[in-house]
């Protein structure tokens, strides 16, 4: 990516800036309207390093109770790229999740990050549940698998 030096601060999760894309949902200035929205803020926070955010998103019956950002670990992301929709319906209509179920969706994406020197990838397809919270009705993390 070549940007000018007069662009705004990309996203980390690939938008064309941080302020218009997953800046606002972490600092809590608005509540991310999709499943999606939350899966890039998410990776954004875990970019940043911002664990409170990450176990406020986390759906409370699968938050993990120790750290979830090792910061002795050394881990460098380097992208994500969320799977379009046409093959998450594909990938729905192969689990059977019912489309129509508005508190419930899921998102696919690759993030690619580099350990120790190393490029590796995450490929996750991960589990939202949608419910009534503090502001409304909030989407939250639940868990995810792993199709390869
Ligand atoms: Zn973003």
């Amino acid at each position: 990516m070549s940007k000018k030096s007069t662009a705004p601060v990309a996203c980390p999760c690939g938008g064309p800036s941080l302020a218009s894309c997953c800046g606002p949902y972490i600092d809590g200035a608005a509540i991310p309207p999709s499943a999606e929205t939350l899966m890039r803020s998410r990776y954004t926070a875990y970019v940043q390093h911002n664990e409170p955010y990450l176990l406020a998103t986390w759906h409370a019956s699968t938050r993990p109770a120790e750290p979830i950002i090792d910061n002795e670990e050394k881990l460098q992301w380097l992208g994500l790229e969320v799977k379009s929709a046409l093959r998450l319906r594909q990938r729905k209509v192969e689990v059977a999740t019912d489309d129509t179920d508005p508190t419930k969706d899921t998102v696919e994406f690759v993030a690619r990050f580099k350990t120790n020197g190393r490029a590796q990838r995450l490929h996750e397809i991960s589990v939202f549940v949608r419910e009534p919270a503090e502001g409304g009705l909030r989407w939250f993390y639940v868990d995810g698998s792993f199709p390869e």
